[in-house]
């Protein structure tokens, strides 16, 4: 029974959540000519504690949405190299490669407030999105069958629920999606799901275009971040596995304020630093640990779906990828009149053919980031030698070739180099 049941509508689609997940799935649904119900519980434009990394993953999408000169145009900062820092200190700086025309195609930092409202704008614009803000999915709503999902009810800012019904409900509630949660999905393991916090400062002494990876031994096999912001600020955090910080009892916000004040690569750097927004933090769900993010009548997509890389963090991209393959899928979904579990299926199938391989190489990286001595030895001989500085920025392009640093054979080569 649902208490100040307000109205009742009927949608092809109801996308849950307005964050790079839900908006892309929004806006290529509608551009295909399905209704859809677009529902964020928050008003747009709206922070989302992240690095605000925007990689060329997500630039694929972000072309497929015809927002790229919108982003590019925005307040951002411009990406050009990566650098890393290893346990023992040595730095690194690995330009992103040119393509075969000689371009480089920079990556931008951009915060999430600008970013994530103009994919929420622009599927809001789209003719067959219909959207409101405010409004929290609060349960689902299962046909006879008590397992095929028809409906959601959600909650408007004045408190009054309200049911909506559609052939296919997507989750994209983020991490702690109610989607993900109502349809019986658990919680990650600890060991596939991470926790990092976050702040902007100002006057960081030597923040460049390059994002900043520094695996400080305090945070393996996570690590401790720099990157460039808008207007010169810096966004700065870092992030661990749940498993490591419930193990050693860890506070994150402050180990990072204990690195910024007392590491020697960071200590003067910082001297005359100003936090500008407070400490927050979120979660990660890692995608090492494969869900199931279909069923009868849903999907899930991005956080909801647990599709965060697990060494870099980062999963705008797989977010928004999911929400390219779950449109899709959908679509044909309608044209065979067919919202099975089985039909749906094809939506996890497509998405893993593609995410899969990368994210199996990532999750032995990160396994592999546990040894010290390794990226004492790779990043120190990096620092030193420009040909496997090359070899290293050819991988940021090429899947083949980052798979070499989760072979032993890759680590010993490096003895000799
Ligand atoms: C500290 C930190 C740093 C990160 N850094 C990076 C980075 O640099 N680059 C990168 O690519 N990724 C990064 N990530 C990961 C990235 O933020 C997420 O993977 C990404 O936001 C996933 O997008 P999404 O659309 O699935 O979910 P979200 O962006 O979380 O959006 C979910 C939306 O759903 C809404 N919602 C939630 N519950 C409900 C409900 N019940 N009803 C209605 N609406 C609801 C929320 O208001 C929100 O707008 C970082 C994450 C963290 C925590």
């Amino acid at each position: 029974m649902v208490e100040g049941k307000a109205f009742t509508s009927e949608f092809d689609v109801i996308v849950c959540g307005g964050g790079p997940g839900g908006a892309s799935t929004a806006a290529f649904l509608s551009d295909a000519g399905k209704t859809v119900l677009f529902l964020d519980k928050v008003r747009f434009p709206r922070d989302k504690t992240c690095g605000d990394a925007i990689s060329g993953k997500s630039m694929h999408i972000i072309k497929k949405l015809g927002l790229y000169e919108k982003i590019s145009k925005t307040p951002n900062a411009i990406v050009n190299a990566i650098g890393f820092s290893s346990p023992n200190g040595a730095y690194v700086r690995i330009e992103v490669p040119a393509k075969a025309d000689g371009t480089k195609e920079a990556g931008f930092v951009c915060r999430r407030e600008i970013s994530d409202n103009i994919y929420f704008q622009n599927a809001k614009s789209k003719a067959n999105v219909t959207t409101l803000e405010n409004t929290e999915v609060m349960d689902l709503i299962f046909g006879e069958d008590g397992k095929s999902v028809i409906g959601v009810i959600a909650k408007s800012a004045d408190g009054k629920q309200q049911e909506f019904y559609a052939k296919v409900v997507v989750g994209a509630d983020g991490a702690n999606s109610v989607v993900a949660r109502k349809v019986g999905l658990p919680e990650n393991d600890p060991k596939h799901w991470c926790l990092a916090v976050r702040a902007y400062y100002t006057g960081v002494k030597d923040v460049s275009d390059a994002i900043e990876l520094h695996f400080n031994k305090k945070v393996l096999p996570g690590y401790f971040w720099v990157f460039p912001s808008d207007d010169g600020k810096a966004n700065v955090g870092l992030g661990m596995l749940v498993s490591d910080v419930r193990k050693h009892k860890i506070n994150l916000s402050t180990l990072m304020e204990d690195i910024i004040a007392n590491d020697p690569l960071f200590k003067e750097r910082f001297k005359d630093a100003k936090r500008v927004s407070p400490i927050k933090g979120w979660n990660l769900p890692l995608a090492s640990q494969r869900k199931k993010s279909y069923g009868e009548g849903y999907l899930l997509v991005g956080d909801a779906a647990s599709l965060v890389d697990p060494f870099t963090g980062e999963g705008m991209g797989n977010a928004l990828t999911s929400g390219y393959y779950a449109s899709q899928v959908i679509n044909e979904a309608f044209a065979a009149n067919d919202f099975s579990e089985k039909f749906l299926k094809q939506y996890y199938d497509r998405l893993w053919d593609e995410l899969g391989h990368e994210v199996d190489i990532s999750y032995n990286m990160q396994r592999y980031g546990k040894f010290t001595f390794l990226l004492n030895l790779v990043i120190g001989k990096a620092s030193r030698s420009p040909e496997i500085r090359e070899m290293i920025s050819g991988s940021f392009v090429n899947e083949e070739a980052r798979k070499g640093y989760t072979s032993p054979m890759f680590y010993l080569k490096m003895l000799f180099a």
